[in-house]
């Protein structure tokens, strides 16, 4: 008799992982299902992939998404809608769910990721500011729980493909005779740009990966090296590494996707084409694989792979991520959400490109940081940290 299909909940299914992750379900309809969906703005959308997934539970933003969820042609099975937050974390906690995609970007998808690990799920993290905002409380209640998280950023799925095999599946461990991790970067559209044009750099510029097709504010952190930044902390709280443990490397090709190194002085590495549905689909059936549509990596092709090491004056923002790592938990926290409110004032035409790492770095130096214990604590200082950055632009 063949297993049952696995139920899914994906948050954020709107979005760039959210497609991904839908076109990989559809290549293997025998092994799952979609139980739930959410999206924020593109109601459209999301009435589509209900039509074609038709899931249990659906989560709009508020009343007025609802609304206009509401208004578009009636979908042809029984399900039910709810709101906000509150909707989210009932997509995360269902007893039926078996694994939540965390698919939300930026701190808004803390509070449903935490429900997930409380709720003891096989939780797919993609929103890696989860583990920026509250990595030590994140871990230690997805330990307490015996949640399983399985990392679906390119580079830490890299990292956990490279590692030895755990027996029950990805839990917070200490890895033995590791000598340290090399996370690769592609160096973003900027990489070869020379500094003194850095003041010129336009949305439409920054907003061009060279290499990956992503959401645009995972972009727009690519090309200032937040992203790695942020993905270096993401890396501390998953692997349980010192930061002298944690190295980046810019490699433009973006075909390794990391390396560990042993004590031994051996190097594995994880290689294949840059597509998003290739680190999820290992995430979804760890320890099994899958296959699905993304295209072969044809290895008689290989050629000329750069590797160099990261430039800090082009990229401040990196430095400011190993030195708020360094402090701890709430400076990684203003990191991150002065980061999200910068990015937003930069898409919006508020500031210049140059001026969101002037803003972090301003907001890790004058914010007061305090102690963070429970989830409230975190989630009342990420508001905070909202407050002052916002009111420091306008
Ligand atoms: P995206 O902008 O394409 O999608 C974001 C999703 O989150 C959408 O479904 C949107 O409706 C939802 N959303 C946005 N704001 C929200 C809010 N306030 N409340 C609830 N839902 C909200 O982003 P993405 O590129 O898919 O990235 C998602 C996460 O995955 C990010 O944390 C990103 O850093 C991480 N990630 C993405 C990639 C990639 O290739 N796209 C790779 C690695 C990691
Ligand atoms: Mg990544």
């Amino acid at each position: 008799m063949s297993s049952p299909r696995q139920k899914i909940s994906i948050l954020g299914a709107t979005g760039s992982i959210g497609s991904s992750t839908l076109d990989v379900i559809r290549s293997n309809p025998d092994r799952y299902e979609v139980f739930a969906i959410s999206g924020f703005n593109n109601i459209t959308k999301l009435h589509e992939i209900a039509s074609e997934f038709s899931p249990s539970l659906i989560v709009v933003a508020n009343q007025k998404k609802l609304d206009e969820f509401k208004a578009l042609p009636p979908l042809q099975y029984k399900y039910e809608i709810l709101v906000g937050d509150e909707g989210l974390c009932t997509a995360s906690s269902m007893p039926e769910v078996d694994i939540v995609v965390c698919a939300i970007v930026g701190a808004a998808g803390l509070k449903s990721a935490y429900e997930a690990a409380l709720h003891s799920k096989k939780i797919l993290l993609a929103n890696k500011e989860v583990l920026v905002t509250a990595g030590e409380l994140f871990m230690k209640t997805v330990v307490k729980n015996r949640a399983e998280l399985l990392p679906v950023d390119s580079e830490h799925n890299a990292i956990f493909q490279c590692l030895p095999p755990s027996e029950t599946s990805f839990r917070l461990r200490k890895i033995d005779h590791l000598k340290k991790i090399h996370i690769t970067a592609s160096g973003g559209p900027f990489l070869r740009r020379p500094l003194d044009t850095f003041d010129t750099i336009t949305l439409d510029e920054a907003t061009k990966h060279p290499n990956w097709s992503m959401g645009k504010k995972i972009t727009i952190d690519s090309s200032t090296m937040v992203n790695k930044g942020l993905e270096v902390i993401e890396a501390k709280y998953l692997f349980d590494l010192n930061l002298s443990q944690i190295n980046v490397l810019v490699h433009p090709q973006s075909i390794i996707h990391s390396l560990v190194e042993y004590i031994d002085g051996s190097l594995l590495a994880q290689l294949g084409h840059h597509d998003m549905r290739i680190p999820i689909s290992y995430a979804l059936a760890y320890p099994d694989r899958i296959s699905h549509n993304a295209a072969q990596f044809d290895i008689s092709k290989l050629f000329g792979l750069e590797f160099m090491e990261p430039d800090f004056r082009k990229f401040p923002c990196l430095k400011l991520a190993y030195e708020a790592l360094a402090e701890g938990n709430a400076a990684c926290q203003i990191f991150n959400t002065s980061n999200e409110i910068a990015v937003d004032a930069f898409i919006k035409g508020k500031i210049k490109y140059m001026d969101i790492s002037k803003i972090i770095a301003k907001q890790l130096e004058t914010i007061s940081q305090t102690k963070l214990t429970n989830i409230e604590d975190i989630i009342d200082f990420d508001l905070r940290i909202r407050e002052l950055t916002s009111l420091s632009i306008n």
